[in-house]
């Protein structure tokens, strides 16, 4: 039924970008009597077309289901027992605030942390406007296993990161590579072109230690052991070089350092590269050759290489460097070097870095071990991007923030100072953190003074809190979005509309949240009434208004300006491709990249002889959201482990048995599913947690006996150096028949 029609019917019809996971898809929203009934795709919307996913369709169910919190809570009695008294939101602000500016005053600003946890809306990075406006540097976030590394390894190597913003283009393209990217369940609309393409005749490679549906569609599938990613990229380094298959003007005019990467290229011949990464030497060699002979191409990345931990940062770097030397990068079909948003107040800009003074900055945990969290290191950084974006340094502060799991210990360390207060929002670290029993003991822990959380549900963290406060969810929030993507890192473009309904009960935005704590800690004059008005500040350079944008279908693109108007466009501390890092010779860290089995494997092969995997996405599930989906949930009742059969058979397990998933850090039940999607070495367990289990202590609806991150740890050893990516995809394991009963609420 067209929007005309609906309209003539009595429903009010809403076009408005969908936000239950990055895509930015346009979606219609009907509403009857106040409530929406029916989300579908916009035809009209001129970059999804149409299209709209389950999780899209099932948002409205979502946004009612009967268990949301709508009401400000207190706790009552100790914590975790999950007693509350309901109050107003102006008592609880004023406590908090009350509170915050006690902690600050006593302990200094570093003292009070924020947490965000996954994409709940344009309001998104408000928190650290908060805390910038404060002088805390302790905003932590999910950026170490979620697009930072790709970002960051690119950025360090040729001053951006273009590959998770390049389309194929059909019949341009001559291949795409899919390295621990599964677009097809975590961005449809990639993948939609990506087939489109290949229609066209792009050759596909799959790079992945899973069969993943895009595997089964390739010309070449490469099944690599788990973690092992940076030792494939330099053995096709080392096929692309010393065959001769690389761009030698490029390499001549655009890049520096291109003699130490061919010496490092060089130790890792095929011979030594199938070994440590089980891929036959045949295949390492093939597809080498195809992607470098098929230009244009694009090698695109995903949040799998993110969480290999140590060699996540260095492996993107890797993969950086076999785009520029094959003459792949500012390639049309290739990839594009597009830069951030000229006009509009974007980014770092948008949320006052620079206001977080420099001697605060220093103060960030994890910055005395990692680079780019270290106040020098990420200055040095900054500039370089700075001279090359028009001045625009912050950029990638995103990908910058604090180290979660180095929050845990200055709380109950209270090294290498106390952290004293923790808001979080939208976020479950119990769940979406490694290592959930030093978050359990942290979050518990009486060093912490005050614990928030703002959120749609309680979870299994929110139960812990000193008070919960019922969040908005974007179904009632305005959007808006500074760039073509969500996170507003790309080009000219802006989109925006108002909330498709108005917010309901108690629920209130991340914005009203900072914005009256704000006002309450000698903040007011950064915090307008509505966030529309503070949009149109972002908005006044490019001379366009936030109701002028929401008047308009898609996004909105600043006529004005076209690609790399003038700009030099590597914003790397050289202004040249760095294929050895300046800046991480600079700071002591290896400016090649190179390849090491982690320690915990060295130390435990023969206790724990598989290899543990986790994460990965169905379209379904958008992170933590995905357990509170119905839709998720009819599908995916229980934890799934993808077990190879003849392990299973090795070990006395068949199909649909609960098993017990050990690891060196702790042990957890899931139920076996036999498939040989899997290596017969490896184990590929979900990230779970349980919103049916008793919620109160010791419970916490049961999500240490489930939750995988109960076994992965986080030891910032483990962690990759430059900015502190820690490892889910790739852990020493064993599993066995569960011996007792199966886990509380699977009973
Ligand atoms: S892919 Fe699905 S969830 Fe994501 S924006 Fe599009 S419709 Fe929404």
């Amino acid at each position: 039924m067209s929007l005309a029609n609906q309209a003539r019917n009595g429903a009010a019809v809403k076009p408005v970008v969908c936000v239950a996971c990055s895509q930015q898809c346009g979606v219609i929203v009907r509403v009857e009597n106040g409530r929406v009934v029916e989300i579908a795709g916009d035809k009209e919307h001129p970059v999804s077309r149409g299209f709209i996913c389950v999780k899209g369709t099932h948002a409205a169910e979502f946004h009612y289901r009967p268990d949301r919190i709508h009401w400000p809570l207190k706790r009552v009695g100790a914590r975790g027992q999950d007693r509350w008294q309901r109050i107003e939101w102006d008592q609880a602000l004023d406590e908090i605030a009350g509170k915050l500016r006690e902690l600050r005053d006593t302990y200094g600003p570093e003292s009070i942390a924020v947490s965000t946890g996954t994409l709940h809306g344009a309001d998104w990075g408000m928190g650290e406007r908060f805390l910038n406006l404060l002088g805390s540097p302790n905003m932590v976030g999910q950026d170490k296993v979620c697009t930072g590394p790709i970002a960051i390894g690119e950025a360090l190597t040729s001053g951006w990161g273009p590959s998770g913003f390049t389309p194929p283009i059909p019949g341009v393209t001559g291949c795409v590579v899919l390295w621990g990217f599964r677009p097809s369940a975590g961005k449809p609309l990639a993948w939609r072109q990506i087939v489109a393409a290949m229609r066209s005749g792009t050759k596909l490679i799959v790079v992945d230690p899973i069969r993943t549906l895009e595997a089964r569609q390739a010309d070449l599938f490469v099944q690599l052991r788990p973690g092992s990613d940076c030792a494939l990229a330099l053995g096709w380094l080392n096929v692309i070089i010393s065959e001769g298959l690389y761009d030698r003007e490029f390499v001549a005019g655009e890049t520096i350092g291109f003699e130490a990467l061919r010496e490092r290229a060089a130790e890792y011949p095929p011979a030594r590269v199938a070994e440590l990464t089980w891929v036959p030497e045949s295949l390492i060699v093939e597809s080498a050759r195809t992607f470098a002979k098929s230009g244009p191409a694009i090698l695109g990345p995903g949040n799998g290489l993110c969480q290999i931990g140590a060699t996540s940062v260095q492996a993107a770097r890797a993969l950086a460097s076999i785009v520029a030397i094959t003459g792949n990068l500012n390639r049309r079909g290739g990839h594009m070097v597009i830069g951030p948003p000229r006009k509009i107040v974007a980014n770092g800009d948008a949320i006052l870095m620079d206001r977080l003074p420099d001697s605060q900055r220093d103060k960030r945990l994890g910055g005395d071990r990692f680079t780019l969290l270290n106040g020098e290191g990420y200055r040095q950084f900054a500039d370089a991007l700075g001279r090359a974006w028009f001045g625009q340094r912050h950029v990638f502060s995103i990908f910058t923030s604090a180290h979660e799991p180095l929050l845990w210990d200055a709380i109950t360390e209270q090294k290498p100072y106390p952290v004293k207060a923790l808001i979080t929002q939208y976020h479950n670290p119990f769940g979406g953190s490694p290592n959930a029993h030093k978050v359990a003991a942290a979050l518990r822990h009486p060093n912490l003074e005050l614990f928030v959380a703002h959120d749609l549900f309680k979870s299994p963290a929110a139960v812990l809190a000193d008070y919960l406060l019922p969040a908005a969810h974007w179904l009632e929030k305005p959007f808006f979005s500074q760039g073509f993507a969500f996170l507003g890192m790309i080009g000219d473009f802006a989109e925006a509309n108002e909330a498709a309904i108005p917010a309901e009960f108690g629920h209130r935005a991340d914005y009203e949240l900072w914005r009256d704590l704000g006002r309450r800690l000698d903040q007011a004059a950064e915090w307008p009434e509505r966030v529309e008005q503070l949009w149109d500040q972002w908005l006044k350079p490019a001379g366009i208004s936030f109701d002028e944008l929401a008047s308009r279908r898609g996004p909105w693109r600043d006529p004005n300006l076209s690609f790399g108007d003038g700009q030099r466009p590597y914003g790397t501390v050289s202004g040249k491709i760095e294929l050895r890092s300046e800046l991480l010779d600079r700071f002591g860290v290896d400016s090649l990249p190179a390849y090491e089995e982690s320690q915990l494997f060295r130390d435990h092969a023969r206790e724990f002889p598989l290899v543990l995997t986790t994460g990965g996405r169905v379209i379904e599930g958008f992170h933590q959201n995905a357990q509170q989906a119905a839709a998720f949930r009819k599908r995916f009742p229980d934890p799934i482990a993808q077990v190879h059969p003849e392990t299973a058979a090795a070990a006395g397990i068949c199909d649909g048995d609960w098993i017990a998933i050990e690891t060196p850090v702790g042990r957890v039940a899931h139920r076996a599913h036999l498939t040989d999607v899997v290596h017969a070495r490896v184990v590929q367990a979900d990230r779970w947690w349980y919103p049916e289990g008793e919620a109160a202590a010791p419970s916490f609806y049961g999500v240490l006996e489930t939750s995988i991150n109960a076994c992965i740890d986080n030891d910032p050893n483990a962690c990759d150096p430059v900015m502190g990516a820690w490892p889910l995809r790739a852990f020493p394991c064993r599993i066995a028949p569960l011996s007792g009963p199966p886990p509380q609420a699977n009973k």
